[in-house]
């Protein structure tokens, strides 16, 4: 069920910064700066698919109302189709790219897939990295401090806090891959090449292009995780994922559930550094 803009929540409390994010990674780092100053709300509800979701009527009551708009600015179908329209609606909100100075990397090429390649295709998932959280996090100072200077200092010292939190990650997840010979992990959804790419892992990715795989993409994948002994494959709660479990029972392997929309995200990274180091 979906209470995040039901009708027990659709007004909000007085005295605070109203600010929306798009996705919950987002909402968590407003929320770990903004502190008691700032009230969040994620428009994507845990468990919903950000390729595809569409806003309710009901969200535009509390945009309508809200100061700051926080969007992931990689060009999600969603965001694409709806941030116009909110700037629209309310033209006095402002409206934060926080993926503001990121370096976009091109999406992960499906891995056995000669024939339609999608190249030139921007990643659209940069917050699943602990470098770019760090960016948005500066980002969504800046914003904070500019539309608030009264508690300027306030967030400016959150801000170093949680800086200083991802920071420390970045250390213990460098740590716990350190080891690894094998550097590849299989992934249902292609959520994690930001991630891949800041720690030098090789992210293959099962889906093709939103879809399940054909039988024989599928026994290909197969084929190739064996022959590379890779046993672990990240499934999200999203995307419907069968063929994730067919693959690891033929490859005697473990299915990890990662959300990679998850709000707790300090624990989620560090979770999906140890299932890739298998432990
Ligand atoms: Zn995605």
């Amino acid at each position: 069920m979906i209470f995040l803009f039901g009708a027990p929540n659709l007004l909000w409390s007085a005295g605070r910064i109203k600010v929306v994010t798009t996705i919950q990674p987002l909402a968590f780092f407003v929320e770990q700066i903004g502190g008691p100053y700032v009230q969040v709300e994620a428009m994507i509800p845990p468990g919903a698919n950000p390729h595809t979701y569409e806003s309710t009527p009901g969200q535009m009551v509390k945009l309508s109302q809200a100061q700051m708009y926080v969007e992931i600015g990689t060009a999600f179908a969603f965001e694409k189709n709806w941030v116009p329209k909110l700037a629209s609606l309310n033209k006095n909100m402002r409206i934060v790219n926080a993926s503001d100075g990121i370096s976009l990397i091109p999406m992960t090429e499906h891995h056995h897939d000669n024939d339609h390649h999608e190249q030139g295709e921007v990643d659209p998932h940069t917050w699943v990295s602990v470098g770019n959280a760090m960016m948005m996090a500066r980002t969504i100072e800046k914003n904070l401090c500019e539309l608030d200077p009264g508690h300027e200092s306030v967030y400016q010292a959150n801000a170093v806090n949680l800086l200083k939190q991802l920071g420390d990650l970045d250390k213990e997840i460098q740590q716990i891959l350190a080891p690894l010979q094998q550097r590849a992990f299989y992934t249902y959804h292609p959520s994690w090449g930001y991630f891949a790419a800041e720690y030098h892992l090789d992210q293959v990715v099962i889906e093709n292009q939103g879809k399940e795989p054909t039988a024989r993409e599928l026994q290909h994948v197969i084929e190739e995780a064996k022959a590379k002994g890779i046993k672990t494959i990240f499934v999200s709660p999203e995307f419907n994922s069968k063929s994730a479990l067919v693959i690891a029972k033929e490859i005697g392997g473990q299915v990890v559930s990662i959300e990679h929309l998850n709000k707790d995200f300090l624990n989620n990274l560090r979770d999906a550094a140890k299932a890739i180091a298998g432990q």
